[in-house]
């Protein structure tokens, strides 16, 4: 067991926490990346990306994590591979604790540990993921242009995400469980005025149903959860918009967390509820949800750590000196 010691640690290694780094790291704050049970993140799990910008041809997901590392450790971030399974943010420094006994102890702490999108649990679903059904509309909607779609969920996510599959698609279809929407009011009304989108009310996706060899998906079979009618929707693309898990459960009781459970941060900063913890990446955001706002989040949060430290210490000295 060995206590690794930092001014800057920082949670999770996805394009939030690693911009953290780099930033970090140029500040001069040497930091730690404790990198979690999935290393780089989300964009690990993803083919194509075409919206990272810097690139004009597409890139792979794993690359990019994979070059962002790199250039993380290249101007002097340690990465870690460990998974916390403890937290104390009741002093500073803050200290986290290892499945194995470690200890990471930071002067500021980032918390970037991400959300993941929730799933139906479906036994086509998985299988499918890549060939036509996705949880996130805006990374993967430009591969459906002119092609038949549907989104499945009924609130916020899911009717941006509809409204935002028209640009590319003149054919989309909303399926929602019930016979209500959970999304704002502003959005229902978008929604239902725009002639390209479908409401499909009382229905739930019991199969993606996969054409064989390339073709990928090819229909979705419903079920009424009405009436127990089936039915078949004819589609190539299924975006599934029923939320995401934000990964706060290790935070529960030591920092505010809103409503939906992502990691509560002052409006236009990354500053929590605890002096010294910052956070950034979709763990505290649930609307853009992007790898370059991620990134954008993860620059602020090491700017505001720097920041915090500058302050801190410079008190510390004013003290000592009286
Ligand atoms: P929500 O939890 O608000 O909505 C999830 C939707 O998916 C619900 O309609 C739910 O149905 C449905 N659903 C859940 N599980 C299943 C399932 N197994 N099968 C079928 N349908 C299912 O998630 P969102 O991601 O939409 O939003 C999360 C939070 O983020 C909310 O607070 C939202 O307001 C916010 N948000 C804000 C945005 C903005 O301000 N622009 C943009 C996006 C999100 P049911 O209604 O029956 O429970």
């Amino acid at each position: 067991m060995t206590t690794h010691t930092t001014r800057m640690l920082i949670l999770g290694s996805g394009p939030a926490g690693l911009s953290a780094a780099i930033y970090g790291a140029r500040a001069g704050m040497a930091p730690i990346v404790v990198q979690g049970i999935q290393p780089g993140g989300q964009l690990t799990t993803t083919t194509d990306v075409e919206n990272y910008p810097g690139f004009a041809d597409v890139i792979q997901g794993p690359w990019l994590m994979e070059q962002m590392q790199k250039q993380a450790e290249h101007v002097g971030t340690r990465l870690m591979w460990d998974t916390i399974i403890q937290v104390d943010l009741s002093t500073r420094p803050f200290r986290l604790i290892g499945d194995g006994g470690d200890v990471y102890e930071g002067d500021v702490l980032v918390i970037a540990t991400g959300a993941q999108a929730k799933w139906l649990g479906i036994d086509s679903e998985e299988p499918m993921k890549g060939k036509g059904v996705s949880a996130c509309a805006t990374c993967d909607g430009f591969f459906y242009r002119g092609k038949k779609v549907a989104v499945i969920g009924g609130g916020n996510t899911a009717v941006e995400e509809a409204l935002y599959l028209t640009n590319h698609s003149d054919d989309v279809t909303l399926i929602h469980r019930r016979d209500t929407l959970r999304a704002e009011r502003i959005l229902q009304e978008r929604l239902h005025a725009h002639p390209n989108i479908t409401v499909l009310w009382n229905k739930e996706v019991r199969e993606f149903v996969d054409g064989g060899g390339n073709a990928g998906l090819v229909a979705l079979a419903l079920e009424d959860t009405v009436t127990g009618e089936t039915s078949r929707l004819d589609v190539e693309g299924g975006f599934v918009a029923i939320g995401h898990h934000p990964a706060t459960e290790l935070f529960r009781g030591h920092l505010a967390l809103d409503d939906d459970g992502y990691i509560a941060v002052e409006t236009g900063s990354t500053r929590t509820s605890v002096p010294g913890v910052f956070a950034c990446g979709d763990v505290a955001d649930k609307v853009y949800r992007q790898a370059v706002t991620a990134a954008g989040t993860g620059c602020m949060a090491a700017l505001d750590a720097e920041r915090f430290l500058a302050a801190a210490e410079f008190a510390e000295l004013a003290e000592a000196a009286e």
